[in-house]
């Protein structure tokens, strides 16, 4: 049977266009990208929050092929990332993949005719050859169930579902969550507010952000002069690669006496920014930086400073019609409910949708049932012909384009292969499956999560199991350099 596509990419994010590219130079144009949102840029067309920006460097946060050299900050704003998501899908042609308002809601490996069966909301049914999930970490939003959330008849927005049309000014405004999203929006809140009530369960470390224009004249020489960016590129990547090395190196860096490095920038961050020892307290962590996703700010600690704005740190109790009770028995009487309460990652993102491979496995499942693990972070045994650009131990280095390359490179010898065999179906062998994971456990045992004091950090990074099983332990460089030659006999190959 011929396949509807020969690839079928689910998500029209930066992931899922840089496969799409990577698919292209490899000569495979009959390509369908299925997205649910209506249009395309994944984060940065779904997140539209106010003081949305980047929070790696700009010029680090793009794709190497496709530098951008008229960035207008050094982290830019959302909006310019949703530009360039646009300008990278005019420049390599891919608007004719895509369909909008395609939410994909399950694939099946069909071993007869050796090809997905991909289902839609809605009941249409679409074969490929291969099938390529880009649906990103942070795709589906988690709402907490709080005792009373849904008897509140205040508004409610969640910031992955931002509602511009709601009038915040001079609203009692409450927020729950203190993440990188919290970090970015809370000072945007706090000048528009009555008051603003910010529930934080667990305080995040945040260090200097390092930001302002980049002025005309240097946009014009990166124009200009392409390698002056590429070396602004090298810079910041290293600076990134040295901060990430002191999370997954922490017992080296422990040794060296250098682990309290990025605390003692914190506190020295907060200490210069806020008076009231009292409050810097309750905003102090008490594990180790980089248990959780470190932010950057300079004005999130400020925030807490202005007569409009409370930080409050006793536990929600429950909800009424018209506030918050937190468990001292004290209600917040608020118009306007944020939640900044991010993602649901573990149990409804690795994978987003369902996925049943050889022997009807669900690939979900199977991950909650043992362990999470994906080979190279991209292909999983009994799956066939499938790559996943965000899985398990995928995430290299502090950039998602640092990623979403080494997975292109990875397709380029992976195909590259299939190609000189004549092959046309492909599946990673158990055996280097597992010798990835023992490699990626090995060397997880030297990280923070392993080394540190993360006990109290509630982060996301690790899964039901205790395991931190999203970073991948390594340098970015040694990832890139595994992509493009990891030992080809890891896969099988069929006609
Ligand atoms: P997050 O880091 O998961 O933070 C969620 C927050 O909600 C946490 O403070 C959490 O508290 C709190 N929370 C959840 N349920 C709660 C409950 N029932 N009661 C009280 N508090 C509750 O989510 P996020 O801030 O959206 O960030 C997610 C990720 O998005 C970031 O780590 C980052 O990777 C990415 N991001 C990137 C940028 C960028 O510029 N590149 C910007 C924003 C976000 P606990 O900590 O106690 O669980």
């Amino acid at each position: 049977m011929t396949p509807d596509h020969e690839v079928l990419i689910v998500g029209a994010g930066f992931g899922g266009l840089g496969t799409a590219i990577e698919f292209n130079r490899l000569g495979i144009d009959d390509i369908l990208i299925l997205e649910r949102e209506n249009d395309l840029g994944g984060t940065w067309h779904v997140n539209r929050y106010p003081g949305l920006a980047v929070d790696i460097a700009s010029v680090t946060y793009s794709y190497s092929f496709e530098p951008n050299p008229y960035w207008s900050r050094l982290y830019a704003p959302g909006a310019e990332l949703k530009g360039y998501a646009d300008h990278v899908a005019d420049k390599y042609n891919l608007r004719r993949y895509m369909r909008f308002n395609a939410a994909v809601e399950s694939a099946r490996w069909d071993d007869e005719e050796q090809l997905w069966s991909v289902s839609l909301a809605g009941g249409e049914t679409v074969s490929a050859r291969y099938l390529v999930t880009a649906t990103g970490f942070l795709s589906q939003p988690y709402r907490p169930e709080i005792e009373g959330i849904n008897d509140f008849t205040g508004t409610v927005i969640h910031t992955a579902k931002w509602d511009d049309t709601v009038d915040l000014a001079g609203k009692r405004i409450a927020i729950i969550g203190t993440g990188a999203t919290a970090v970015q929006l809370i000072p945007e809140l706090a000048k528009v507010a009555g008051h603003l009530t910010v529930f934080q369960r667990t305080p995040i470390w945040v260090v200097p952000k390092v930001d302002g224009p980049i002025p005309k004249p240097v946009q014009q020489l990166f124009a200009r002069l392409p390698i002056a960016q590429r070396i602004a590129r090298a810079v910041n990547i290293g600076m990134y690669e040295a901060l990430i090395g002191g999370v997954i190196r922490f017992r080296q860096a422990k040794r060296l006496n250098l682990h309290r490095r990025p605390t003692a920038m914190g506190i020295k961050h907060m200490r210069r920014q806020i008076a009231d020892p009292e409050l810097r307290r309750k905003l102090t962590p008490d594990y180790d930086f980089g248990c959780k996703r470190p932010t950057f700010s300079n004005d999130y600690y400020p925030a807490f400073t202005r007569p409009n704005v409370r930080l409050e740190t006793t536990p929600i109790g429950h909800f009424t019609p018209t506030g918050i009770v937190t468990t001292d028995g004290n209600e917040t009487e608020i118009d306007v409910l944020v939640l900044a309460t991010g993602f649901n990652i573990w149990d409804s993102n690795f994978p987003a949708i369902e996925i049943i491979g050889r022997e009807g496995r669900n690939l979900g499942k199977w991950w909650r049932d043992n362990r999470f693990c994906a080979y190279e972070g991209v292909s999983v045994p009994m799956f066939p012909n499938y790559l996943s650009i965000a899985s398990p131990y995928s995430y290299i280095g502090l950039s998602y384009f640092t990623t979403i390359e080494a997975h292109m490179r990875h397709i380029e010898r992976l195909f590259g292969e299939m190609r000189r065999r004549g092959a046309r179906t492909f599946e990673v062998t158990d055996d280097a499956n597992t010798r990835f994971l023992d490699r990626m456990t090995a060397k997880l045992a030297d990280s923070v999560f392993y080394n540190g004091n993360c006990a109290t950090a509630n982060s996301y990074y690790f899964n039901q199991h205790g395991e931190a099983a999203i970073l991948r332990p390594t340098s970015t460089i040694s990832a890139r350099r595994e992509a493009g030659r990891f030992p080809l006999n890891d896969y099988t190959y069929a006609a």
